[in-house]
């Protein structure tokens, strides 16, 4: 590998653009300076996916189906298949897509509760996937219907929980059916089912690890009242990550958790499966917004909450860590002091309430970068007064000089 000293690095040039590139950890200002990005410009980091996929592998005991929704960028999947995961949780047709053109033989879980005939339809027949959810008996009739009575099916039934307020968003008031509706599709799945399974999502961003348990023993009693045999057990997605404010113990806690509850429950003996969209992601990524005018304590930047930052939205309120980087270079100067940002677009609910603390003298031009920003960004873009443009730059972050060993 190229081997520089020090500051930014342009790795392997294609024509134009040069598409990977390398700075070391203390250079970062430099480098954002480097790139002087106009539009909102997202840093992926390959290596930091790969670590995290490995996390995953190696210490959720199951299997793991990446949520496609929370980031389904070709180098994402493309990423995610080369380091070992070969199952994914789609959501819809252009998902299963997205998937199969980067992953052709990877195993689908088409887990949205609510799905077209048609396209139930299209991915047993044209994508091969076997895999469905359901939380109503309309659902499972459609299903069965559309892949005409087929044999393979493997079906799993969404259970609703009980409130989770550790959530940032509680998932289970949209969709899961309650224990005794849940009973009932139990019985009438079983017999249509080569597997059958259950599956919940806790909520996104669920500080507390308990809620596993809660979750994981809740089912457990359903499975007795049931009276029914199941060989899978999904427990979702929902793990989280360190934002301004929330600061989750590791994952492994987490692992530690579910495997602990698993065995109390005895359900160590089921095809287990955790669908992690958030935890995965969301550390691959930073992104790079700039301030196009300051007002008192309000900056106008160049991404909002249309575009790659919905979460930090007002009415939503995670707010990632982030960092000013000076256009000039000049150290910023102290103190802090609270500001609120708005996006590009004409909507007044494009409002990013914060509070964010920067620098005083933050100033037109400069930037602020925002991490852990992998997870519903790129996703959640919606082009909305002509705001979608953003760029992907791929890059390598090398260890300051003083901790290589090379
Ligand atoms: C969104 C979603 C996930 C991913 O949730 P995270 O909180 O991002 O981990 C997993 N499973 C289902 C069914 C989902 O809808």
């Amino acid at each position: 590998m190229l081997y520089i000293e020090s500051g930014v690095v342009p790795l392997r040039k294609k024509t134009k653009t040069p598409r990977l590139f390398s700075y070391e950890e203390p250079h970062f200002d430099e480098f954002v300076r480097f790139l002087s990005p106009d539009k909102p410009t997202y840093l992926f980091d390959s290596n930091a996916l790969k670590a995290r996929a490995k996390d995953f592998l190696s210490g959720f005991p199951g299997d793991i189906a990446y949520a496609v929704k929370c980031n389904p960028t070709r180098r994402v999947l493309q990423t995610l298949s080369k380091s070992g995961i070969s199952s994914f949780d789609v959501a819809s047709l252009e998902e299963i897509r997205q998937v199969r053109k980067v992953n052709p033989a990877a195993t689908l879980y088409y887990m949205n509760p609510v799905k077209t005939p048609e396209s139930i339809r299209a991915a047993y027949y044209d994508y091969d996937v076997r895999i469905f959810v359901l939380d109503h008996r309309d659902e499972l009739f459609k299903i069965v219907r559309e892949t005409s009575l087929a044999q393979d099916l493997d079906l799993y039934v969404r259970v609703a929980l009980p409130k989770n307020p550790s959530a940032q968003t509680d998932f289970s008031s949209k969709f899961g059916a309650e224990f005794d509706q849940a009973l009932e599709l139990l019985k009438l799945a079983r017999p249509v089912s080569r597997k059958l399974g259950i599956s919940f999502h806790v909520g996104t961003q669920s500080m507390d690890p308990q809620v596993y348990d809660r979750a994981i023993s809740y089912v457990a009693k359903m499975v007795a009242s049931a009276g029914i045999e199941i060989d899978a057990l999904d427990v979702g997605g929902g793990f989280p990550v360190a934002y301004e404010g929330l600061q989750p113990v590791p994952l492994a806690g987490y692992f530690q958790v579910i495997r602990e509850s698993l065995k109390k429950n005895r359900f160590d003996d089921l095809h287990i499966l955790c669908e992690p969209g958030r935890a995965m992601v969301a550390d691959s990524t930073q992104l790079i917004t700039r301030v196009e005018l300051r007002r008192g304590d309000l900056l106008y930047i160049n991404d909002g909450v249309y575009g790659g930052l919905v979460e930090m939205a007002s009415w939503c309120g995670l707010i990632n860590p982030y960092r000013l980087v000076t256009r000039e270079g000049s150290e910023p100067a102290e103190p802090c002091r609270s500001f609120r940002l708005t996006g590009p677009t004409c909507d007044s609910l494009d409002m990013m309430a914060g509070p964010f603390l920067l620098p005083e003298s933050v100033a037109m031009g400069d930037w602020i970068v925002f991490q852990r920003a992998g997870a519903y960004s790129q996703s959640c873009r919606s082009g909305f007064n002509g705001f979608a443009a953003a760029d992907v730059v791929p890059v390598q972050v090398r260890p300051p000089l003083s901790r290589r060993t090379e």
